[in-house]
């Protein structure tokens, strides 16, 4: 019986269950790697991501074939007819398929018909690119009344005895945050990333996505990311070597020019399978094991991010019901406004990070909540259009760590199934935490008059309309008060600015 391997865009590890399963057989066993160009126009993707996708893909294929497998390469219109024409001209009796992470894409490998002249069978793999198997998470989420991301973090660093003295945790310490919340007060000088000169098989890919005649977001004039796994390791390296020391400390601080701070960078790769969650979380442990100046916080913080943050989004988004992307807990309809895929905005902090965007794909995770998101939130705008545009806008966005993340964390559209309380603040905390708010037209200590900014008559608008939900949130009630000691005439002053930015927009 001949079996035949599909493999995923996103699964591009030599590892992978399904290339795995045939490792004995490598010579008989054909394998397929298909860009569908109608997929890349289900919806809008940045350039940066295709090329990154496509390039990956590529050089993968490049991998196996050195390696000893049969790869048939195709770039074709759809997945179906590729895949047909193979199927029988290599007489196929077994398909063999990776479990996808996305749902929906799942279900469209489920509902697949290629009207075949042969039988041939769907088997697919269990999906080995998480540390926990969807089972293993369901059972953990049906054992507890609470889901909270410390505690399944907690049982992970048991479970696979990571930083642990016995029963222990290293340091006596479960958690180092607290410590990993300095404000970007004077000179603060981060490493540059490391970049990839595009090769040529890159070069050709980035040709193809800028001639496209669909629509796709950003441009990808400056290439720079991994396509290999050997450079997605280097930069994992050097992470370990440059920016993790420091990684801890500045993690929520936002400067400008400064677009990656000490952040690892290595959600692209992990996301695709050019890296793996515990050999990244066993580089850390290696260099604290070996460098004893290495900060815990640091170590500890970078660790939480990968096998509490990452795992626990992917297992919430399994767990869920299928209803969870459309979720709307405070009901807000706002469209998206044009900013969000211009850049242009007299709002410095956004404007800032968008541009940033881009051009590369990319923001850290304090810019995507506090400054996205929570602008997102506080304004009102439709979970459902702003998960979209994150799907565009970020080259690592999919779906199965799209949805907890902004339905989720950052919009509270979930009605606090992740999050305990919203992650909404006014420029207070963006003026504290960065130095945008001094580039910026508007008045970050206003909350009315002309040149109030945004994100504060947002903020105490959003608490004013939300007040009854979100008093049941026993963590809001301090700030609650703040809002019952201002007097009616501000309240209606913020009302009004708050309508009229939202007609306006
Ligand atoms: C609104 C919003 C949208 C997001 N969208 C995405 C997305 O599309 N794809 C994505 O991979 N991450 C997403 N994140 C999570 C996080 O912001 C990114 O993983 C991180 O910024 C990637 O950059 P980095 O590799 O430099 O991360 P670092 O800050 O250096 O963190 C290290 C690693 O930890 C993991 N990680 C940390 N936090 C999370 C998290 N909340 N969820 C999942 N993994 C996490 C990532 O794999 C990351 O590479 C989102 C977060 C928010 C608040
Ligand atoms: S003043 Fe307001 S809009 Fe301007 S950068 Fe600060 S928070 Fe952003």
């Amino acid at each position: 019986m001949t079996v035949g391997i599909w493999v995923l865009g996103d699964q591009l590890w030599q590892q992978q269950s399904a290339i795995a399963s045939c490792h004995s057989n490598k010579a008989d066993t054909p394998i397929i790697l298909i860009e569908s160009l109608s997929h890349a126009k289900e919806r809008q993707y940045h350039q940066q991501k295709l090329v990154l996708i496509w390039s990956a893909m590529r050089h993968f294929a490049e991998e196996l074939r050195a390696d000893g497998w049969c790869v048939t390469y195709e770039t074709a219109e759809s997945f179906e007819e590729p895949l047909k024409k193979w199927i029988e001209a290599n007489g196929i009796a077994e398909l063999r398929v990776m479990e996808p992470a996305d749902r929906p894409f799942a279900a469209f490998l489920n509902g697949l018909n290629l009207g075949l002249n042969l039988p041939c069978a769907l088997v697919q793999t269990p999906n080995n690119h998480f540390l926990w198997s969807t089972q293993a998470f369901k059972e953990w989420a049906t054992s507890r009344k609470s889901l909270l991301m410390e505690s399944f973090y907690r049982e992970g660093r048991r479970r696979f005895d990571l930083l642990m003295n016995g029963k222990k945790p290293v340091g006596d310490q479960w958690n180092f945050d607290k410590d990993n919340r300095r404000p970007p007060k004077g000179k603060i000088s981060p490493p540059q990333p490391l970049l990839f000169a595009p090769d040529e098989i890159t070069q050709a890919v980035i040709e193809t996505v800028k001639a496209a005649d669909y629509k796709t977001f950003g441009d990808c004039d400056e290439f720079g990311w991994a396509v290999t796994r050997d450079q997605a390791l280097a930069v994992l390296n050097n992470f370990v070597s440059d920016r993790l020391p420091t990684f801890g400390p500045y993690q929520d601080a936002m400067v400008t020019g400064e677009n990656t701070m000490w952040h690892a960078l290595l959600s692209p790769y992990l996301n695709i399978g050019l890296l793996q969650p515990m050999e990244v979380i066993e580089a850390a442990v290696q260099a604290y094991k070996k460098d004893n100046a290495l900060p815990l916080n640091s170590v500890e913080g970078f660790i939480r991010q990968i096998l509490g943050w990452r795992e626990y989004m992917r297992g919430i988004y399994n767990h869920v019901d299928t209803d969870y992307p459309s979720r709307n807990h405070f009901q807000h309809t706002q469209p998206l406004p044009d900013f969000f895929w211009t850049g242009e905005t007299n709002m410095n902090c956004l404007h800032q990070t968008i541009d940033t965007i881009k051009r590369s794909g990319y923001a850290h995770h304090i810019q995507r909540l506090m400054i996205l998101a929570n602008f997102s939130l506080i304004a009102g705008l439709s979970p459902q259009s702003v998960e979209d545009w994150f799907h565009a806008a970020f080259i690592d966005a999919y779906d199965w760590v799209m949805q907890t993340n902004v339905i989720g964390m950052g919009l509270f559209a979930d009605g606090g199934l992740l999050a305990t309380k919203p992650y909404a603040a006014s420029a207070n905390y963006v003026n504290k935490m960065s130095d945008y708010c001094k580039g910026c037209e508007y008045d970050k200590k206003a909350r009315t008059g002309d040149r109030a900014c945004p994100f504060n008559f947002f903020y105490w608008d959003f608490l004013d309309r939300h007040r009854e939900s979100l008093s049941a949130q026993g963590r809001m009630s301090f700030i609650l008060k703040n809002l019952d000691r201002m007097s009616e005439e501000e309240i209606v002053e913020i009302r009004q600015k708050a309508e009229d930015w939202r007609e306006n927009h």
